[in-house]
């Protein structure tokens, strides 16, 4: 009597109680999911976060400023806009200054004479992508289209070859990091930018442009204000300081020139 009672008492302290498993059971759901949510936030960061660290913070892997030498590149996104860049390239026409243009391809579309102008005067064209989308988001596939599709409009209808991609915001993924994410196009970003895209009095944009001038300076400013987040009618401020801003930048002995004097063709 006195055993069995023993042994029956051992046998209760080894089976667990239905509640305590189904503790057991909903702790060990939460762990699988917090792992899940872990993964997925590193898989975010790997593809949408650190690349931008990579290009933008520690600018490895693109080409943000030219060689050391008394010459600045002009390049203007977001374009080519009936409103503005007609405008714009008439003052680049008569101050005789070559200019990049990174164009967006839908709108070129709409407005091809523009690209035909850009092309005919001088300038460079190169892809900003065919709309302006944050490739952070896109998938792999759709973030390469953006360019492809650029590139192969502007080759087909202009007979440009274009070789630079500046992506939207100067924004890629893990997969714009490799040349075939991004059709083979080398990757660009700027080392002027000046809030052009807010409405600022022109005189304070030629003042932080001159401020920030060194030899081989990318300046972007841009040609739209279509795109989300800049304010309507800030291209006119670009439009107004640009006259001044070109005769001061050559006054202290700078020439404006396209990136293919720094990195010609077929290099
Ligand atoms: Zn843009």
């Amino acid at each position: 009597m006195h055993m069995r009672s023993a042994v029956q008492s051992r046998s209760e302290d080894f089976t667990v109680p239905a509640s305590e498993s189904k503790r057991q059971t909903g702790e060990m759901a939460a762990m699988v999911g917090l792992w899940i949510l872990g993964l997925v936030i590193l898989l975010v960061l790997c593809y949408c976060v650190v690349p931008n660290l990579w290009i933008r913070v520690l600018r490895r892997g693109v080409v943000w400023r030219g060689p050391g030498r008394a010459e600045i590149a002009l390049t203007f996104d977001d374009g080519p806009d009936e409103r503005y860049t007609g405008r714009l390239l008439d003052i680049l026409r008569e101050a005789g200054v070559p200019a990049t243009f990174f164009v967006i391809g839908e709108k070129a579309l709409r407005a091809p004479q523009l690209v035909q102008r850009m092309r005919e005067e001088g300038h460079e064209v190169e892809v900003h992508g065919f709309r302006h989308l944050p490739v952070p988001l896109l998938s792999p596939a759709r973030a390469m289209a953006q360019v492809g599709r650029t590139h192969q409009l502007l080759r087909d209808q202009f007979g440009v070859h274009t070789r630079w991609y500046r992506p939207p915001w100067g924004l890629c993924n893990a997969w714009s990091l490799f040349p075939a994410g991004r059709a083979g196009h080398r990757l660009i970003t700027w080392s002027v930018m000046v809030g052009d895209w807010r409405l600022t009095p022109p005189q304070e944009l030629r003042r932080r442009i001159l401020r920030r001038l060194k030899p081989g300076a990318i300046i972007v400013l841009h040609d739209s204000d279509k795109t989300w987040g800049s304010q309507p009618g800030a291209p006119e401020n670009v439009l107004a300081m640009l006259p001044s801003l070109i005769e001061q930048v050559r006054a202290q002995g700078y020439e404006f020139v396209r990136l293919d004097r720094w990195w010609p063709k077929g290099s």
